[in-house]
């Protein structure tokens, strides 16, 4: 690797947590019925109203790596809620037959039991809580050994430029849309070898293992379309010193994806795209040392491996 392949390589290690997507429709594994007493048994013949089905809350998966998610759903009628999860609290955004929520898990969080709780409202005014319990197991993080000196580290890139850089991009994820825009399976935005795992480590210069890669790097030729993985609307399209040219797309509820050393811009932003729909060509562009797509998922501020969302080891 060329110094100043690794020196992108470095700058590209954000510890950001988050993000998630999936191959299919959610299919709930697990679920969990809410403490809730069942409706008192009509008495008398005459027409009564047929009696609302208790909330329930319905995830994904229940054992979940670092750097994965869970889709969790809570069905009834309900008007709001909110997940605290890994103390972090998400809202419930309005799905087609549920409220739902993408749980992210950081590459910091620690491995072990970690409680799902609901606090909602139904329409009704009436509140509740529902609860859950998940695992966190441990991922295995590949790790990349590179050699350079502290001036090749310095000398490249204003350090001014890369921090407003990851505040823009910090921003950016942080957005959260009420609305449910994703739809159906997550797609990977190219066809390719993966070349650099998310939340891969670097070793520098024989050191200890640190930091976490904050996307997914698929080897593709410059000039390949990259697709949107999933439906949404695009909010950042931006010229950056160490990403490049980047696209980042909206999906609704707080989960954001985003492309990075694309070549070409082929969408506008404020502009809906579909699954599937171009959002630009791949490319070599800000610090990077050969064509590749680098491809982020966020969830409430929380970058998360994107390939989970479509190898189905998220539950969905
Ligand atoms: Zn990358």
């Amino acid at each position: 690797m060329r110094p100043q392949a690794l020196v992108a390589a470095l700058l590209l290690v954000v510890p950001l947590v988050a993000g998630c997507s999936s191959n299919s429709a959610p299919v709930p594994l697990v679920t969990y019925s809410s403490p809730y007493a069942p409706p008192p048994t009509p008495t008398s013949m005459g027409p009564s109203p047929t009696p609302l089905p208790p909330p329930e809350l319905l995830l994904s998966a229940t054992d979940v790596y670092q750097a994965g998610a869970i889709l969790a759903s809570v069905t009834g009628d309900l008007g709001s809620g909110t997940v605290t999860f890994l103390g972090r609290k998400y809202q419930l955004t309005k799905g087609a037959q549920s409220l739902y929520a993408f749980l992210s898990v950081g590459t910091e969080d620690p491995p072990g039991p970690a409680a799902i709780k609901v606090d909602f409202a139904l329409k009704n005014g009436s509140k509740g809580t529902l609860t859950a319990d998940a695992t966190v197991l441990k991922t295995q993080w590949t790790v990349d050994a590179l050699d350079f000196t502290e001036e090749q580290t310095s000398t490249l890139l204003d350090p001014k430029l890369v921090a407003a850089e990851n505040k823009l991009l910090a921003d950016t994820y942080a957005l959260y849309t009420p609305e449910k825009l994703w739809s159906g399976p997550w797609q990977l935005p190219v066809q390719g070898a993966v070349t650099a795992r998310m939340g891969e480590q670097r070793a520098v210069n024989g050191g200890q293992p640190s930091g976490h890669h904050g996307g997914t790097d698929i080897g593709v030729p410059e000039g390949t379309p990259v697709i949107a993985t999933n439906r949404g609307k695009v909010v950042m399209v931006k010229q950056l010193a160490v990403r490049g040219n980047m696209i980042i797309v909206d999906h609704g509820g707080g989960l954001l994806s985003g492309y990075a050393h694309l070549s070409q811009f082929s969408v506008t932003e404020g502009q809906e795209v579909d699954a599937g729909d171009v959002l630009g060509l791949s490319g070599n562009t800000g610090l990077s040392t050969g064509a590749h797509l680098h491809w982020e998922i966020s969830s409430y501020g929380i970058l998360v491996d994107a390939l989970r969302f479509t190898d189905g080891t998220n539950g969905f």
